[in-house]
């Protein structure tokens, strides 16, 4: 029997549909093995650390039981990135049809070359904690021990700015 592990994504997007670019990827994902799947709700976000003009990006986390390693969700997310219609090599912070980050894995802290878990910049991102709050408050970093729910209300403290649904 394969050991699950329970995981975080952050989805984002900025051009084409990303609405239909995550829908696609939920069902991907489901059909690569995760199961129980948990979607939020879709946050319209404005640009951070982007070029000016960048259009505003379209947010939402998800989460659910993962059948294999860290290694192997991050590749299929890569795919699914490439799927979407991502170059494989582009420059970092460009626009995007389709942005996956694993925010979490399990209890797990990772740090190779290509995947750090929990997510590097996870913490002091609204637009990763707010939708991720809302289908998994309490789920907790591994490396500073807080919530969910108590990372966003840190956040909170200098921006109670509410997020537009998209
Ligand atoms: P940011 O990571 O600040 O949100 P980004 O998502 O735009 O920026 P990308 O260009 O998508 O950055 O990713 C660059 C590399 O980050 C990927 O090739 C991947 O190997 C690496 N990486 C490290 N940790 C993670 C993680 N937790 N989730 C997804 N990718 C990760
Ligand atoms: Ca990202
Ligand atoms: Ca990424």
């Amino acid at each position: 029997m394969s050991k699950y592990s329970k995981i975080a994504l952050s989805l984002g997007g900025n051009t084409g549909d990303p609405v239909a670019a995550f829908d696609a990827a939920a069902a991907a994902l489901t059909a690569a093995g995760l199961r129980h799947v948990c979607r939020s709700s879709h946050f319209r976000t404005e640009p951070v650390d982007c070029a000016p003009g960048t259009p505003p990006f379209c947010n939402a986390a998800l989460t659910g039981e993962w059948p294999g390693s860290a290694g192997e969700l991050l590749a299929c997310c890569q795919r699914l990135e490439v799927a979407a219609g991502r170059p494989a090599e582009h420059g970092f912070h460009t626009p995007r049809p389709l942005d996956l980050d694993i925010i979490c894995f399990g209890d797990e802290i990772i740090r190779t070359p290509v995947l750090t878990v929990p997510h590097p910049r996870a913490q002091e991102r609204r637009f990763v904690l707010q939708p991720l709050a809302e289908i998994a408050p309490d789920m907790r970093f591994a490396d500073s021990g807080l919530t969910v729910r108590e990372a966003l209300l840190r956040l909170d403290g200098c921006n109670q700015n509410d997020f537009m649904l998209y």
